[in-house]
């Protein structure tokens, strides 16, 4: 079994972000490619889980955030996205996470976030399930109709009173005054250098609390009523999708060869392969707004 004395690789709670400087090593013939064989597994399929990442996002037209090329002014997503930049800088990192929400909010779902809320209704009638497991932070899925979405890394359009704990669907653009126009991501652009008491703040009675946004920093823990439940679907799903992600941010990345390791069929749909492909029954190469709305079609065995 291919997963044998690999299982145990990071399961800890805490995200975090590897760096890989090699491909792994694939065996020839393995993965398939073959999307007959995958459709087979599709039509048979009573409970399936959809984990998505921020590939799913980039076909809607948001950043991803990742590799070189995609910082913010000097920075890469990991040097904000953590508690420690909050709390030494909380000026810059609602900047940062402000134009990250401004980005978002005149978003569309795209056609995988399309296929997939379409697949979870037409499945329902059947008797059948979907969920989606999302690392993405915006609310995408939710907007094209997916009904049944764990969101493990929290939410842009959230925020979390610092002080009372209240968390708050929070869409207002901008979200303060003192962001406005604030947050461009230029190399040179300077520090807003916003007082911290016109940062966002909480508007639960005698708190004002100083707010952040509601997702989970590299070297969190993940919110463990989200994680209980997404641990019960990896149990339970007959077949898993793991969509547009690079599986380098744990521990998101073993979810799907935590599924595999039980042998069920897990498809990879993505620009490339990744540390986890060689985990994997199924990979299909590709934008997967091209790979994956034919792979979610009607099957021919399905009563419409
Ligand atoms: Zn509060």
């Amino acid at each position: 079994m291919l997963l044998k004395g690999r299982a145990v690789l990071s399961l800890g709670l805490r995200m975090c972000s590897t760096h890989v400087t090699a491909g792994p090593v694939i065996e020839p013939g393995r993965p398939s490619s073959d999307m007959s064989e995958f459709r087979k597994a599709f039509a048979k399929a009573k409970n399936i889980a959809i984990i998505t990442g921020a590939g799913v996002s980039a076909e809607s037209g948001v950043p991803t955030f990742r590799g070189e090329h995609e910082k913010w002014r000097k920075w890469h997503s990991q040097d904000l996205a953590s508690p420690e930049a909050f709390s030494r800088n909380p000026s810059r990192v609602w900047e940062f996470y402000h134009y990250r929400r401004e980005l978002v909010l005149d978003k569309k779902p795209s056609a995988v976030h399309l296929a997939i809320a379409e697949c979870e209704a037409r499945l329902k009638k059947q008797g059948r399930s979907v969920v989606v497991i999302t690392q993405c932070q915006d609310d995408l899925h939710r907007q094209a109709g997916s009904k049944h979405v764990l969101k493990v890394h929290g939410s842009l359009l959230e925020t979390r009173c610092m002080s009372c704990g209240q968390v708050t669907v929070n869409k207002q653009s901008p979200i303060c005054a003192t962001l406005k126009s604030k947050g461009a991501p230029g190399a040179n652009v300077p520090d807003a250098q916003i007082p911290v008491d016109k940062l966002p703040r909480c508007e639960e009675r005698d708190c004002h609390g100083l707010l952040r946004p509601n997702v989970v920093f590299f070297g969190e823990t993940l919110d463990s009523h989200i994680l209980t439940n997404v641990e019960k679907e990896i149990e339970i799903c007959d077949l898993c999708l793991v969509v547009g992600t690079s599986s380098i941010v744990y521990p998101a990345a073993m979810f799907g060869p935590r599924v595999a390791s039980r042998g069920v069929p897990v498809a990879e749909f993505n620009m490339n392969t990744t540390p986890k492909t060689e985990y994997f029954m199924y990979h299909f190469q590709g934008p997967c707004g091209t790979t994956l709305p034919p792979a979610l079609a009607p099957h021919e065995s399905e009563e419409l």
